[in-house]
């Protein structure tokens, strides 16, 4: 992966967040990339507030309890998507009770402030049809669902997205079950236990001594199409020595003052995206032409002209791209999505 395909919108100034401050952790002999600076809060995919009820997962007769509930409400997902009744403003999970839910695998997706439990189907949808309900994805529906909704979906995408792919043990190839309330399967041939996998992938914006924004292409995407650099943490790499390697890789440029700027997951199929500033040494671009079509510097003017030109198309709110760009280009983005 290379120039993001990443993505959702924050406004939320009511949205809870968990703001990171302070110094970085480095080593006294530090020879990677520091890490210092502010947060980004209220990412689209990156907020809810149902407590998870970890310790639920495991008692089972509370499960059931809470299945029999028909106060209860469940969300079922089906290929990514979910049944969400759309409003001119906003949008909001439809939700059925336990004995309308479909069958399929079930998981816990935790309990609201009033002790209502929720639970996610991976199953098909079905329901009530009416005006402005449909199936919907995460890109779609995410920044226009509330904190609760977000999260809620967010949560049962990503386990509904493992529990269709990893279906079978990867010691001894034995079909696996699912075990605490879907957040783990068993093998029961050697009893091996294993747990949603979630590939970290880091996404940058590097920006020039004159404080321009680099934004490039896929060669992957059509024309117009731009984000920042973006790539998969490698097996026994830090995420800020993955910032380094990819910018370097794609565009050949070393960078310096890697700054954190927060996370939001990405479980499409199964990424968590790390979101990052850099700042670059040189201007001097050599662009990889196996992963990058194009690379190139945008003052903040310069990325206004292009946009309304229709020179150029960037990542849409739903997208930790989008946000990153916004926190550099200093109010709200160009273009319509
Ligand atoms: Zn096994």
């Amino acid at each position: 992966m290379s120039a993001a395909s990443v993505p959702g919108r924050a406004d939320s100034a009511s949205s809870p967040g968990f703001p990171l401050t302070g110094p970085a952790l480095t080593g006294p002999a530090l020879t990677g990339p520091a890490l210092t600076g502010p947060a980004l809060t209220g990412l689209a995919l990156a907020r809810g507030d149902v407590d998870r009820a970890g310790h639920r997962r495991v008692d089972e007769s509370w499960l059931e309890a809470a299945w029999a509930d028909p106060a209860t409400r469940v969300v079922a997902v089906e290929r990514g998507q979910a049944l969400v009744a759309f409003s001119d403003q906003d949008a909001g999970l439809a939700f059925s009770a336990p004995a309308q839910a479909p069958d399929g695998v079930r998981f816990l997706l935790g309990i609201d402030s009033g002790g209502r439990a929720y639970f996610g189907v991976a199953g098909p949808l079905s329901g009530p049809a009416g005006p402005g309900l449909r199936p919907a994805s995460l890109r779609e529906a995410g920044p226009l669902l509330s904190d609760r909704d977000a999260g809620l979906l967010t949560h049962a995408v990503a386990l509904a997205n493992w529990h269709e792919t990893f279906t079978h043990c990867p010691r001894c190839g034995a079909p696996t079950e699912p075990i605490a309330s879907g957040h783990a399967r068993k093998c029961p041939v050697d009893g091996s236990e294993h747990f949603p996998r979630v590939d970290p992938a880091m996404i940058v914006l590097v920006t020039d001594p004159a404080d321009r924004a680099l934004l490039a292409r896929n060669a992957q995407w059509p024309p117009g199409r731009v984000s920042i650099l973006a790539g998969f943490v490698e097996a026994g790499e830090s995420a800020e020595q993955a910032v380094a390697r990819e910018v370097a890789e794609e565009t050949g440029i070393s960078v310096s003052a890697v700054t954190y700027l927060g996370s939001q997951p990405w479980p499409m199929p199964q990424s968590l995206m790390l979101g990052f500033r850099a700042l670059a040494g040189h201007a001097d671009i050599r662009v990889d032409a196996h992963e990058i079509a194009e690379a190139n510097w945008y003052s903040r003017a310069e990325l206004a002209t292009a946009v309304a030109a229709g020179r150029i198309r960037l990542p849409p709110p739903v997208s930790i791209a989008h946000r990153i760009i916004e926190s550099w280009y200093g109010s709200e983005l160009p273009g319509s999505w």
